[in-house]
């Protein structure tokens, strides 16, 4: 491949100008350097950037795309999930999934933080080693008597995950007896949980009602008695501060909560899935209160359930579109490379270093339509 010499390449530390980046026929980065008299290059306008890293996902539900209305709230989506869980046959739900795979690639994907309740992933992700892959085992439960049923299910999935990267998650405060939350806060140092995505979520812990205290109770679902009055004490009651947490969506939190969960758990990540919240809930995460943590910020597609697509770029560029938005420079690091971290492949992906195989994309403009992969 000929020496690439775009207008502006990404790096950490901001846009690079003429520099030139060496890929050899494989995608690995040969060099990244300055631009020398008498370089043979390929010159190209707009922006060369690291292959993309989808914080957060569930391709389980890929057969659901479509589905669900839009505007139906959280509760609603949880009645639709549940009314639909028999809905499709196994091989509706393995062309789903496979379809939603390749979108993922053909969206300049390099890596997926995936949430799994399933072993349905684990043959695709096993089969594809190039599309990179850190699976959740989510275990949620809100019967603290049915606690060591559920960890029994998560043992059975971690077997067969075990080839994969994975590890042990809560799903959401508003679904987690105590007991299940402290087993999997023993077992696991990384996790992935969703936090603040709607108002339902604050009113059960004040009120213990709303819509999703009726879901709960619709389901037939023991309901238990939290003993914080607000999720995010629930949460940080039993947290341990070395937890690499990504705390997903946040559509609800302030500064102030924000900068609790960074003391509490220096490691946190916070992955905004901006298109989702539009999608069932019609509001957008405010960017104004992420000011302090822009580095500890990436982007989720969420599932094909609540989502158009699996474009990545489309977060990007949704974050650019609402008020307060980062730069761009910013908003392609929360695409890049502080996904890549949150998952743990910082040193792998989100960076053109030499040795690196991160995937080579290009933009043409900073609201072009669509990345195109050159490696
Ligand atoms: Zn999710």
């Amino acid at each position: 491949m000929p020496l690439l010499a775009p207008e502006f390449v990404f790096h950490s530390e901001g846009w690079l100008r003429e520099h030139v980046v060496d890929v050899d026929n494989e995608g690995f980065v040969v060099s990244l350097r300055k631009r020398q008299m008498g370089d043979v290059v390929e010159q190209m306008p707009g922006y060369l950037i690291p292959g993309l890293v989808n914080a957060h996902c569930h391709l389980e539900l890929s057969h659901l795309s479509g589905q669900i209305a839009e505007g139906i709230g959280m509760a609603g989506f949880i009645r639709e999930v549940f009314r639909l869980r028999n809905a499709f046959s196994e091989d509706q739900q393995v062309a789903s999934l496979s379809k939603a795979w390749h979108q993922l690639s053909d969206f300049c994907t390099v890596a997926v933080g995936d949430i799994c309740n399933t072993d349905a992933t684990v043959s695709i992700k096993q089969q594809h080693p190039e599309l990179l892959t850190h699976s959740f085992l989510e275990l949620p439960g809100l019967d603290p008597s049915r606690a060591e049923r559920v960890w029994m299910h998560g043992e059975t999935l971690r077997q067969a995950f075990l080839e994969l990267p994975h590890s042990f998650t809560a799903h959401a405060p508003y679904s987690m007896s105590r007991t299940l939350l402290q087993r999997v806060y023993e077992h696991s140092r990384h996790l992935s949980i969703h936090l603040l995505e709607s108002l339902a979520e604050i009113e059960l812990f004040v009120n213990r009602q709303g819509p999703l205290a009726d879901a709960f109770h619709d389901f037939g679902i023991v309901f238990p008695s939290f003993p914080d009055h607000h999720p995010l004490d629930y949460l940080l009651r039993d947290l341990d501060p070395q937890s690499r947490v990504i705390w997903v969506h946040g559509t609800l939190l302030r500064e102030l909560d924000i900068l609790r969960l960074m003391k509490q758990a220096p490691d946190s990540f916070f992955c905004l899935c901006p298109r989702s919240n539009r999608y069932l809930h019609g509001r957008s995460p405010d960017l104004s209160q992420f000011a302090a943590v822009r580095h500890r910020v990436c982007l989720g597609t969420d599932s094909l359930a609540s989502n158009w697509d699996l474009d990545l770029w489309k977060e990007v560029r949704e974050v650019l579109s609402l008020p307060h938005p980062p730069d761009f420079h910013t908003a392609v690091s929360w695409a890049t490379t502080n996904g890549a971290h949150a998952l743990g492949l910082g040193s792998k992906l989100g960076k053109f270093r030499p040795g690196l195989r991160p995937g080579v994309m290009w933009a043409r403009y900073t609201d072009a339509e669509k990345l195109q992969k050159i490696a």
